[in-house]
């Protein structure tokens, strides 16, 4: 077995990673940078046979790994995680060119160590479910067999290995397919875990837009584990019902705020401008429709601008601090500038920003940045409420009256995601909170996140869940065994 110093990798090539071994293809595509506009080294475009070759590989690889004591199979986990740290300025110079600034990337990819550490102190044990004289029932979980994850762009290393630690904890074996705008970091992290897992245990492919589909339709995968927009989620759901394929549906977001008018706002104002424009405002928990009591509105709105425009914005190459990146690509850039055209044309009132900064939209930046912007109390049935925006620009709307009327309004949507209730009052807003229809709500938090916590959607936000005991068992099937005490 490789000691933590033989785990030090090359970031210059890049391979497909199917049962240990690195593999090219014939055809290679890039990623872009969103900061800088530059391509990112060229990665494999995967085919139907290195589909095959992978799921073959994991397959094959699977009657031995789940065999393997849980505690070894923890040990080679937490062995990945500190190869992670063994790479940690690469990996974050490389998720930095995938589009964030390097203050940021840092920060996903300790959080990425810190995640697969965390799964590692979940077990699964069999429950005794009814005994009586004559017998006793059980409950225990077994592993399901191939599992693919299929990420999004956004936290390209910590939703996937969100993924990876709980499917090779619970015994499965794991195909990691990134999405084509970041699938630099994936490769590479295929390689580091080529290192220690045994052969076909830890795969990964990069591909075009047709990759994902090979997955879902494949005969001989068990689960889909997804991360992505409501719209492709229903698509794996589809294409998955075939080969009743298990599936864990991780979606869009539209989270509501609601803030009651007895806050803090020297507390309350940080931490939600943070939370709405982390990432950019592209993580699935930003806050996206913020419902402020018009009793502090005004005050709340004016702190609200001040602490967004001491924000630092930047990409790939910056040193100065910055830690918000601009959009990351070049699909999402052009969803974005249609929100921000629409300002004028819908007569929104931006409290700040409303520009567009990058240069192909004739701005002064070159990458795909956008100044944060804030609209001042919108209709509620505008695009800017209604839709997931996954850019820096959130809407701010006033209420007032009981707290029904402003609890129906954060439950007018289909998403159902994440929600939280700002109050100095914690009766009160546990009362709210219980009453939001999403799948984490928070008090004076939000976007707190834990591998020991479960974490899913209600409505078109998703099916299943990710992370904690409730995650690790949606990789596996659940037995009941059910034994006489006597013959
Ligand atoms: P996306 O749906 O476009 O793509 C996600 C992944 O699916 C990519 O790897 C893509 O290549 C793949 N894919 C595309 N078509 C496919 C198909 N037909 N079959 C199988 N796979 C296919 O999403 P995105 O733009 O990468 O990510 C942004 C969205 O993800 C936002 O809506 C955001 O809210 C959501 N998201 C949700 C969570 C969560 O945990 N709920 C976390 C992060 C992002």
């Amino acid at each position: 077995m490789a000691s933590t110093t033989d785990l030090k990798i090359d970031f210059t090539t890049f391979y497909n990673v199917i049962n240990n071994e690195l593999k090219s293809t014939p055809t290679t595509r890039t990623a872009t940078n969103p900061s800088t506009l530059e391509p990112l080294p060229p990665v494999p475009v995967s085919t139907q046979a290195d589909v095959d070759a992978a799921v073959a590989a994991a397959a094959a690889a699977f009657p031995a790994w789940s065999k393997t004591p849980v505690e070894e199979r923890v040990a080679l986990i937490n062995k990945f995680a500190d190869g992670i740290q063994e790479n940690f300025n690469e990996f974050t110079g490389l998720l930095a060119a995938e589009g964030k600034p390097p203050q940021a990337a840092g920060f996903e990819v300790q959080f990425t160590i810190m995640h697969l550490k965390g799964t590692t102190t979940l077990r699964l044990e069999e429950e005794v479910v009814e005994e009586n004289d004559e017998k006793i029932v059980k409950v225990r979980y077994t592993p399901l067999g191939v599992g693919v994850g299929i990420i999004p762009w956004n936290f390209p290393m910590l939703l996937g290995a969100g993924k990876l630690g709980p499917a090779l904890l619970a015994g499965n074996t794991f195909i990691w397919k990134p999405s084509p705008y970041t699938p630099n970091t994936a490769l590479k992290l295929g390689e580091l875990a080529a290192k220690i897992f045994p052969p076909g245990v830890v795969q990964v492919l990069s591909g075009e837009e047709d990759l994902g589909p090979m997955f879902t339709s494949h005969p001989d995968v068990r689960k889909i584990s997804f991360t992505g927009s409501t719209a492709t989620g229903k698509k794996v759901m589809a294409a998955c019902a075939s080969t009743l394929k298990r599936v864990t549906l991780e979606l869009g977001g539209n989270d509501a705020a609601i803030v009651c008018d007895d806050v803090d706002l020297d507390k309350v104002v940080p931490k939600v401008a943070l939370t709405a424009f982390n990432n950019g405002g592209q993580v699935c928990v930003d806050i996206k429709r913020l419902f402020v009591h018009e009793n502090i509105y005004d005050a709340f709105l004016a702190k609200l601008v001040e602490t967004v425009k001491s924000f630092k914005w930047g990409g790939s190459d910056d040193t100065e601090g910055a830690f918000f990146p601009p959009v990351q690509n070049s699909m999402q850039f052009e969803k974005v500038k249609s929100l921000f055209a629409a300002i004028e044309k819908e007569e929104w009132k931006p409290a700040t920003g409303g520009v567009v900064e990058a240069s192909e939209a004739g701005g002064s930046k070159k990458g795909y940045y956008f100044q944060p912007t804030i609209i001042d109390n919108p209709p509620e049935q505008s695009r800017i409420v209604q839709e997931e925006p996954f850019g820096p620009i959130l809407p701010i709307l006033k209420w007032s009256g009981s707290e029904e009327e402003v609890i129906r309004r954060a439950n007018n949507t289909d998403m159902g995601l994440g929600a939280s209730v700002w109050s100095n009052d914690l009766e009160r807003a546990e009362r709210m909170a219980r009453q939001l229809e999403a799948g984490t709500v928070w008090i004076n938090n939000h976007q707190d996140l834990s591998p020991l916590v479960p974490f899913g959607g209600h409505k078109f936000s998703g099916m299943g869940h990710d992370w904690g005991l409730v995650g690790l068992k949606g990789w596996c099937n659940l037995q009941t065994l059910s034994r006489p005490k006597a013959v």
